[in-house]
């Protein structure tokens, strides 16, 4: 199986769909983020293990995860949804970082409206050792400057670098941080796993949230 395969496969079971989201697909290979051991099967459509008790997630859960989170993207946009800064929790090989900053940050894509290259991931890593395996997957792709890689605790978010239009994490907890939602913006959207749900968390206003659940997922517990 190719990269090229996986991605057939996905649209053609309509879990990729937004063009600009399969754009960033094709660019970020995923070969380059599972383990060397691993390389001669980086497209099958399951998780690998990265060590320290995480996995590089499934093609499949990213692309849901993905979908749900910039859902409306290509469609006539109100400005706020011109996303420029994510959250990122969990950053394990740094796969969906790579896909976050070639869809917010990669000026070349059509539909991007002017600004919207400034778009910048800030992910945070709980383990040391697994932030810099992201830094040195990352290092293959020319997106140094559209993502910010910080090790530490993300329930607690990156305050100073927020607010945030988008929140994604890939590690599940009993509740969605207050943090979080404080540090999204109004208008914002969180995707996180919750138990074996994911859910889908609007921002309404300052205090008003609106929450949808798809069952059904496993994630590496957050710390
Ligand atoms: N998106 C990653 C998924 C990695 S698995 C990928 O596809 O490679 C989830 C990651 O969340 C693990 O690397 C784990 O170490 C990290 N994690 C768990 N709890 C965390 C916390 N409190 N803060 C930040 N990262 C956390």
């Amino acid at each position: 199986m190719t990269n090229q395969q996986l991605i057939e496969k996905l649209v053609s079971e309509k879990i990729l769909q937004t063009p600009r989201i399969i754009n960033a697909f094709k660019a970020i290979d995923r070969k380059d983020f599972v383990l060397p051991e691993d390389q001669n099967m980086a497209y099958e459509d399951r998780p690998f293990s990265i060590g320290f008790g995480a996995t590089i997630s499934q093609p499949t859960t990213v692309a849901i995860m993905l979908e749900k989170l910039f859902a409306e993207m290509d469609k006539p946009v109100k400005l706020r949804n011109r996303v420029s800064r994510i959250l990122e929790i969990g950053t394990g090989s740094g796969y969906m970082t790579a896909l976050l900053a070639e869809i917010v940050g990669n000026p070349q894509h059509p539909n991007m409206g002017v600004g919207a290259r400034k778009g910048k991931v800030f992910s945070i890593e709980y383990v040391p050792e697994l932030k810099g395996l992201a830094e040195f997957n990352l290092m293959k792709y020319n997106l140094v400057g559209n993502i910010a890689l910080f090790a530490g605790d993300g329930k607690i978010g990156l305050k100073a670098y927020g607010p945030f239009d988008k929140i994604i994490s890939s590690a599940s907890g009993k509740e969605i941080p207050k943090a979080w939602k404080e540090q999204l913006k109004a208008g914002g959207r969180i995707v996180a796993p919750l138990g074996d749900n994911l859910v889908i968390l609007d921002k309404l206003s300052k205090r008003k949230f609106k929450e949808e659940k798809i069952p059904g997922f496993v994630f590496v517990p957050l710390q």
